[in-house]
């Protein structure tokens, strides 16, 4: 489906609270669609902008001539503007701020509200006084609404953009514009198409399913290795255990408690490759069969490298979460650990639909 909706409003009166802290008030094609006249009628004083895929393409100077243009036809008719940006490239945004006349406000990442409150400030506007415009529901419209501003939600001008707004932001836009749909009223008669109907909905949906068959087979391949096999008279995991206490020399006691913590990672290999395995084979025949992709000794290596570097970012975020978080053990552990998982799994679904089974990028 198309990430974005095109042209319309939503119907926030009527949503539960936590969907309309991602809701924009309105969408729209592009920044120099939106009538500056109607702004002012609206009663707002203050335009707030963000710069990458909003004003213009991702790392882009060129600042489009329509561009240009539409800001000095708000600017003559009263309105402010004002550029909200966390970018690392402060040159960058100082060049392009200078260029087209308007102050920015640079500091902590939306939705943090640093940034609106200081733009609030600096021009004595109310909430309901200012707009932002942006292409993200999870930074630009979520810290306008958290600020109380109204949010124009404009479609990204570029398919290029940060890796990481590519994998995680986009993917999450898409299952929270499904849900937004409910309350969407299109203003040019084209609606949205139903993400529910959409070949990437049941794409994510199948893979889901293969990974929690191949956790199973990973986790209870993994318990019987470790709890039930029999090697030689003894239990497999104390044979192996024994071992490894041998081979790297480790003064641990050879108790069951401790030949089965040695065990435990040899142990691990053998389930966890082939839970790869078993989730390519499906994968392949399956979740992605509408790819007609070839199989090849290239793609499956190509499935166990994305598989792989999934493992190791669903456990660097959810330690960054942890690291970052200050509540009870068992609360931090357990939102660390899903925010990883969602990381990991949103990488993954990704990373295997278009690096390894060369799904079209087409919406
Ligand atoms: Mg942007």
């Amino acid at each position: 489906m198309r990430r974005h909706p095109g042209i319309g409003s939503y119907e926030r009166d009527r949503m539960p609270g936590a969907i309309r802290r991602v809701s924009p008030a309105s969408t729209i094609h592009r920044i120099i669609d939106i009538d500056p006249q109607v702004l002012v009628d609206q009663g707002k004083r203050l335009v707030l902008l963000d710069v990458d895929n909003t004003l213009l393409p991702w790392k882009s100077k060129e600042i489009p001539p329509d561009v240009a243009a539409w800001v000095e036809r708000g600017r003559e008719l009263g309105l402010q503007h004002c550029i909200l940006s966390n970018t690392r490239h402060p040159e960058r945004l100082e060049d392009l701020a200078g260029r087209l006349g308007i102050p920015f406000e640079r500091a902590k990442f939306k939705p943090s509200r640093e940034m609106y409150v200081a733009a609030l400030e600096r021009f004595h506007v109310k909430p309901e006084q200012a707009v932002m415009v942006g292409d993200q529901l999870f930074t630009d419209v979520l810290g306008a609404n958290r600020s109380g501003i109204d949010a124009i939600w404009v479609q990204r001008l570029d398919r290029r953009e940060f890796l990481g707004t590519k994998l995680f932001s986009r993917t999450l836009e898409r299952l929270v514009g499904m849900m937004l749909s409910r309350w969407f009223v299109s203003a040019d008669g084209q609606g949205t198409r139903s993400f529910l109907k959409s070949r990437v909905l049941g794409q994510l949906i199948r893979f889901a399913i293969v990974g929690a068959v191949c956790t199973v087979v990973d986790l209870g391949l993994h318990f019987w290795l470790l709890g039930r096999a029999q090697w030689g008279g003894m239990p497999l995991s104390h044979a192996i255990g024994g071992w490894v206490i041998d081979t790297l020399g480790l003064s641990w006691p050879k108790d069951p408690g401790h030949l089965i913590d040695a065990a435990w990672i040899p142990t691990k290999v053998g389930p966890v490759a082939l839970a790869i395995l078993t989730s390519y084979l499906l994968n392949f025949a399956w979740t992605f069969r509408d790819e007609k992709a070839k199989p090849s000794a290239l793609q499956a290596g190509r499935f166990y490298l994305v598989a792989l570097v999934g493992l190791l970012i669903s456990t660097l975020v959810s330690f960054g979460i942890k690291r970052a978080l200050t509540g009870s053990f068992e609360r931090d552990f357990a939102l660390a650990s899903l925010v990883g998982m969602v990381a990991g799994f949103l990488w993954n679904f990704n990373g295997q639909r278009i690096f390894t089974f060369g799904a079209h990028r087409k919406p």
